[in-house]
């Protein structure tokens, strides 16, 4: 039993969540209201990070799921330490923060962008423009910030950073304190507002806008990263870090890609579930497919087809595609659609019924609708419910393949 559940709600899971459904709520939402994308939503973006910062730990989140938000506060989250920046956790879960071996450790933060893609751009490929701000050197001081010819050692501590004080403390004591030098902080370097450089203002850096050209290839992935090699901010005497792109693809309100495949849910009438039928599917690249269903086929509610090399393009080899998987949903008709005459005439196209004789010991009962009422066990299982996974290959060895 856990004591508060607040954690869980910000990030929409149950409070049974595994480790992987939290790390795949948190990516969906941090994705969603990461700054790029919603400036307004920081305080959001912020709760998300700090939900996913405790439940992500095993210890963080014992420790909540016992006493709650109070106890992580009492236990040090609230106080020295903290959470983490919001921003810090994003980028390290993107894959921000990890070192490339060989190269020197001291260097500027990997920082991680979102970026939304239709699943258009990923089935036809596009270059995408991404305009950035980002710190550079800069060019007038040379990062150094203080105008040419001025001398930059602290006046105060000459440079060491370090001020002494002397203390009497009797007739023939004296004791000497070092404290860190109050006007530099320790830094050894002051200069007077006056002498900063002028392009910079002291800060050693300037802030520029920068335009990256991200190439998306046919078949990338949602959640997919691309990386921008040493576009990250520039710091004086840091190498600069990375820019990592991750595409965030859009929900397609008609196709839904599952690996390779794209999968179609239709919806066609009875008669073409029973006599067959030419439907109109338009590509994402534009073009019109007409798929007919085999001849003499019958479409069963929630049965699934499939057009072969007609789903997304391979990554990397583009002229293999997976497959086009169609679900299909029968419309079924109305009560009373027909008249007691007509549906005379219709029962002569199927096979005879079974008659069955009333006799004195049976009971006659008449169906009505079922609805179940909340808290029941019993709920029909939907035939159109299903999850990404009943289309992995392995779990459906009946789907059909056919051209036509
Ligand atoms: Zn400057
Ligand atoms: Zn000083």
């Amino acid at each position: 039993m856990v004591k508060e559940t607040g954690y869980y709600d910000l990030l929409g899971v149950k409070p049974g969540a595994t480790l992987d459904e939290i790390k795949r709520a948190y990516r969906r939402l941090a994705l969603k209201y990461h700054p790029d994308k919603n400036p307004s939503e920081g305080e959001r973006f912020k709760q998300i990070s700090q939900a996913y910062e405790v439940l992500s730990d095993t210890q963080k989140r014992a420790l909540y799921d016992r006493g709650g938000e109070r106890a992580m506060k009492e236990g040090g989250m609230g106080g020295r330490g903290g959470f983490g920046s919001p921003m810090d956790i994003f980028n390290m879960f993107f894959g921000g923060g990890v070192r490339m071996p060989g190269r020197p450790e001291r260097r500027g933060k990997t920082v991680v962008h979102p970026l939304p893609v239709t699943l258009e751009d990923l089935y036809n490929g596009t270059t995408r423009k991404l305009s950035l701000q980002k710190n550079v050197i800069c060019s007038k001081c040379n990062g150094c910030g203080i105008r040419e010819g001025v001398d930059s050692r602290c006046p105060k501590c000459h440079g060491t950073g370090m001020e002494f004080h002397v203390h009497q403390l009797g007739p023939s004591m004296i004791q000497q304190i070092q404290t860190m030098c109050s006007q530099c902080q320790g830094q050894g370097e002051w200069v007077r507002p006056l002498d900063r450089c002028l392009t910079c203002n002291g800060r050693r850096v300037v802030r520029e806008k920068k335009i990256l050209n991200v190439h998306l290839d046919r078949g990338m992935q949602d959640g997919q990263r691309i990386t921008f090699h040493e576009e990250g901010d520039q710091v004086p005497g840091l190498e600069p870090g990375d820019v990592v792109i991750v595409l965030d693809q859009k929900e397609h309100p008609v196709f839904q890609r599952v690996g390779d495949n794209l999968v179609l849910r239709k919806e066609i009438s009875l008669v073409d579930a029973l006599c067959g039928f030419r439907q109109v599917v338009r590509t994402l690249d534009n073009r019109t497919l007409l798929v007919s269903s085999q001849r003499g086929d019958v479409i069963r509610p929630g049965s699934v087809k499939c057009v072969p090399n007609e789903g997304m393009p391979v990554y990397r080899s583009p002229a293999q595609k997976g497959r086009l998987i169609i679900h299909f949903q029968v419309r079924f008709p109305e009560p009373g659609w027909l008249s007691p005459d007509r549906l005379r005439q219709l029962r002569t196209f199927f096979p005879p019924q079974e008659e069955v004789m009333a006799t004195e010991d049976m009971q006659e009962v008449e169906l009505s609708d079922y609805f179940s009422q909340p808290g029941h066990w019993w709920q029909p299982h939907a035939g159109e419910a299903y999850h990404e996974d009943d289309f992995e290959e392995s779990s459906h060895p009946h789907v059909q393949c056919h051209t036509s």
